[in-house]
């Protein structure tokens, strides 16, 4: 079933978990999320991101996540990840997209403003809450040069706050320690940092790079304001590992990809977990919220 994004995240804020939000690729990936996040019976968020738009386009994912998601047992709502401009965001939210971001933290802050507060009139205008970003996350590939993790920028709680009065974004994603894709350093979350935002700012908070981060630190920062984890990397890695298993001369194609979306199954339940969705939102429906 489809659900709000905004009464899911909401409730996860209030609550203390997160909601995970996955990457997705192809029909496989996001049918071996649904199916694992049936199984558990909790909600989650498909998305879509600048890789998946680029290999299928905005249409044909959104058709095959959409299908995947309305007959779903469990609560699934579809997400737009990093939206690079406003043309991107405005399909979008012409398609049906439960929840959007437009990610122009890259920005200077007066144009990231600016921009962020043309998009969320674009959202608000289709009754579509929206995710935007200040302080910045390295590694995501929307940014116009390939970055490390010497680019990431902590988030400032007061420009936070600002950030969130004049653009008028139902989530706010922050920068408190994670980076996209793989760690080349072990990461410490900046829990105190986190804890400040939170306190000026009451939204649903957002983590990107939730892949590889520290098992007792993520579980500190759902308790603490974050309420939607992005993870994408350990999806893609454990789908390529499945469908390594499977002998090379193999012919049939449904082979190795049944063994990647099996493996899928492992990352999903593992996030479940830590990030307290198991425990807090099992069975979550919207009217019981
Ligand atoms: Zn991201």
């Amino acid at each position: 079933m489809r659900v709000s994004v905004s009464a899911l995240l909401q409730d996860a804020r209030r609550r203390g978990y997160a909601v995970p939000g996955f990457n997705t690729l192809n029909v496989e990936t996001a049918w071996g999320i649904v199916r694992a996040a049936e199984k558990l019976d909790i909600p989650i968020l498909l998305m879509t991101a600048y890789d998946c738009l680029d290999h299928l386009g905005m249409e044909t994912a959104y058709g095959a996540l959409e299908v995947l998601a309305r007959q779903s047992a469990t609560p699934v709502a579809l997400h737009l990840d990093h939206g690079r401009n406003l043309e991107e965001v405005a399909l979008a939210l012409k398609l049906g997209y439960d929840s959007v971001m437009i990610d122009y933290s890259f920005l200077p802050y007066e144009e990231n403003l600016a921009r962020t507060a043309e998009a969320v009139r674009m959202a608000h205008a289709f009754h579509t809450p929206i995710e935007a970003e200040i302080g910045h996350v390295p590694g995501g590939e929307n940014t116009p040069e390939e970055e490390d993790e010497s680019a990431l920028a902590y988030t400032d709680p007061k420009v936070a706050a600002d950030f969130v009065e004049k653009t008028g974004v139902d989530f706010l994603a922050v920068s408190i320690g994670t980076v996209h894709g793989d760690y080349k350093s072990k990461p410490r979350l900046r829990i105190d940092l986190l804890k400040e935002i939170a306190r000026a700012v009451p939204l649903p908070l957002v983590l990107h790079g939730g892949s590889s981060t520290p098992w007792e630190q993520m579980e500190e920062a759902v308790q603490n304001g974050v309420a939607k984890i992005n993870v994408g990397t350990e999806i893609m890695r454990a789908f390529l590992q499945g469908m390594r298993e499977v002998p090379t001369d193999c012919l049939d194609l449904r082979k190795p990809l049944l063994a990647g979306r099996e493996k899928i199954e492992d990352v999903v339940r593992a996030k479940a977990e830590n990030f307290r969705t198991l425990r807090h939102a099992k069975g979550w429906r919207p009217d019981r919220a």
